[in-house]
């Protein structure tokens, strides 16, 4: 059921087609993340990180409406609200690692690239060549380090 609909490029994009979109926001302190309507909610001020691991962690609660949705009893009855948490969580943290699904997630949500890891070093490293375009002037101090290697 899972493996036969994977979150795919397409499938985040047709997400934000459709009206999804990201608003940050003080949340109580256990909670990162949420989904209100067609809202994705992320706590303001997370790690770059955890910005990113909470973002795919509700996209999979989207992705899979009938079955990681904590809302569904279909999903009730097939898994405990903790399960469903543990999966997403797994599933999340598994998607936001392949940088394609990162960099289409980040764009397509319209949020700021950031660059904490490998997987977000693949999807918004700047090359040299970039370099001399106006998009790259106010990243290139912050990623300096990784523009040495
Ligand atoms: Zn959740």
């Amino acid at each position: 059921m899972i493996q036969d609909n994977p979150i795919t490029v397409e499938s985040i994009d047709a997400l934000a087609k459709k009206g999804w979109y990201v608003q940050f926001k003080s949340l109580c302190s256990s909670l990162k993340g949420g989904i209100v309507e067609n809202k994705i909610l992320l706590k303001e001020n997370l790690s770059p990180y955890e910005r990113d691991k909470t973002l795919f962690h509700e996209l999979v609660h989207i992705h899979y409406p009938t079955y990681l949705s904590c809302k569904s009893e279909r999903a009730l009855s097939l898994f405990t609200e903790l399960q469903i948490e543990a999966i997403t969580e797994w599933l999340g943290r598994k998607a936001r690692a392949d940088h394609l699904l990162l960099r289409e997630a980040i764009k397509s949500f319209e949020l700021e690239p950031q660059v904490y890891d490998q997987a977000s070093y693949r999807a918004f490293r700047i090359v040299k060549e970039q370099l001399a375009f106006p998009f790259a002037q106010d990243i290139i101090y912050s990623q300096l380090p990784l523009l040495m290697d």
